[in-house]
């Protein structure tokens, strides 16, 4: 068999596994002309991918000759992950394979602002890790760990997390997992983490450019770029929810008044109900969203001032931005329908005169998505060339996924 080392011909199976990660099943012939390499120099590299199990061959019919048409696709058992969200008081872990099938999850109670977090946090990943072992049933390797938290991380690769609402400063999440688990580790913030998998697996699939905006217990902002999540110079870029939209507005859970999550966050919308009597206390969002869904006017005015202020404060970044859609997401899209028209109207309305239209989406939604944005920054590695969050744990990613334990580089 070949020998997969990480020499200058990496850099061609880099890019080539980063236009199948992106595009999908392709053909040689396809895969030539988007590399824009000789279709020879795509032969040589696939034929050491197939052998190495990190391609496969795939029939697409007949084609035209009468012989049938050969489409590469990236081998889900290439590869696994481990993703991990942590929130307050619950930790929600995935398995996922290369191709974004999620071979299982769990869902266990956590308390982030224990002393003890990260020793649990380790311990648990531990026990999870053992379920799968290091290579998988289908003899996929798992390729390292990620975990996402909701707060702001400065580099993923060292993993050094700050969450106010943990109470973590600085917290070393990501050296004391790899300490601990002896794998690569990756961490990020949950939107950021998110945007990765609408990248490799979702909405952005196909898009160069595109937002996240997230909608929940808090309101997140992501935003790739040229296929890259774009963090800024500490790792805080999209940290909206705190930016102050209304001096002297309502009390917000970071001290401050007026922020946007004060207004479009849970706690918001939780506020806003009960002033105005659609809610009383101990009722939650799932009730003001089945309110609205019976069509009660005044749930939906509620929805109607959120999505107002946030379509109004969204028009900013869209504008900075240009991205081709916004991908709605996080665990209150479910009740996007409440919001989509005042949000679409109050961001056609305050985006500059002949703006183009932004179309909005809502990704489909489930209780690990999360933790898959945090699986899906791991299994982006090899996809996404030396520019990629994975910084320093980027060879190590790789020597997993070439099944080699020696780089030379
Ligand atoms: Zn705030």
């Amino acid at each position: 068999m070949e020998q997969l080392s990480l020499g200058r011909a990496d850099v061609t199976r880099t890019a080539l596994l980063a236009v199948l990660g992106g595009h999908g099943p392709m053909s040689r012939a396809e895969l030539a002309r988007q590399l824009d390499v000789s279709p020879a120099t795509v032969g040589q590299v696939t034929r050491a991918l197939i052998q190495h199990g990190l391609l496969e061959e795939r029939d697409f019919g007949p084609s035209t000759g009468g012989r049938p048409g050969r489409l590469l696709a990236l081998s889900g058992s290439a590869g696994r992950a481990i993703g991990v969200k942590v929130s307050l008081d619950v930790l929600t872990a995935v398995e996922m394979r290369l191709d974004g099938e999620v071979l299982r999850s769990a869902v266990d109670p956590f308390d982030a602002t224990s002393p003890e977090a990260l020793a649990r946090l380790a311990i648990y990943l531990s026990g999870f890790m053992e379920e799968g072992g290091q290579v998988g049933q289908e003899g996929a390797p798992l390729l390292g760990v990620g975990v996402c938290v909701p707060g702001v991380v400065g580099r993923p690769d060292a993993g050094i997390a700050d969450v106010a609402s943990f109470g973590w400063s600085g917290a070393p999440v990501g050296r004391y997992l790899r300490g601990a688990l002896g794998v690569p580790v990756l961490v990020e913030n949950g939107v950021k983490a998110l945007a990765f998998s609408e990248l490799l697996y979702g909405q952005g699939r196909q898009r160069s450019n595109f937002a996240v905006l997230t909608v929940g217990r808090g309101v997140g902002f992501a935003v790739v770029s040229n296929r890259e999540v774009q963090r800024g110079v500490t790792g805080a870029a999209g940290e909206i929810a705190h930016v102050i939209v209304a001096r002297n507005g309502p009390l917000c859970g970071c001290g401050g008044r007026g922020c946007l999550e004060s207004f479009a966050g849970n706690e918001g919308l939780l506020r806003a109900a009960r002033s105005a009597g659609v809610l009383s206390e101990g009722e939650g969002t799932d009730r003001l969203a089945e309110l609205a869904t019976a069509g009660d006017p005044a749930a939906l005015e509620v929805y109607h001032r959120a999505a107002t202020v946030l379509g109004e404060f969204i028009a900013g970044p869209v504008t900075a931005f240009d991205p081709e859609l916004v991908v709605i997401a996080g665990e209150g899209s479910s009740a996007w329908r409440h919001w989509s028209q005042s949000f679409r109207r109050s961001l056609r309305r305050h985006l500059p005169v002949g703006w183009h239209d932004v179309p909005v989406v809502v990704s489909s939604w489930l209780d690990s998505s999360w933790a898959q944005g945090a699986a899906a920054m791991v299994l982006a590695t090899p996809l996404s060339g030396r520019r990629g969050v994975a910084g320093r744990q980027r060879s190590q990613v790789l020597a997993r996924l070439h099944k080699i334990r020696e780089i030379t580089s």
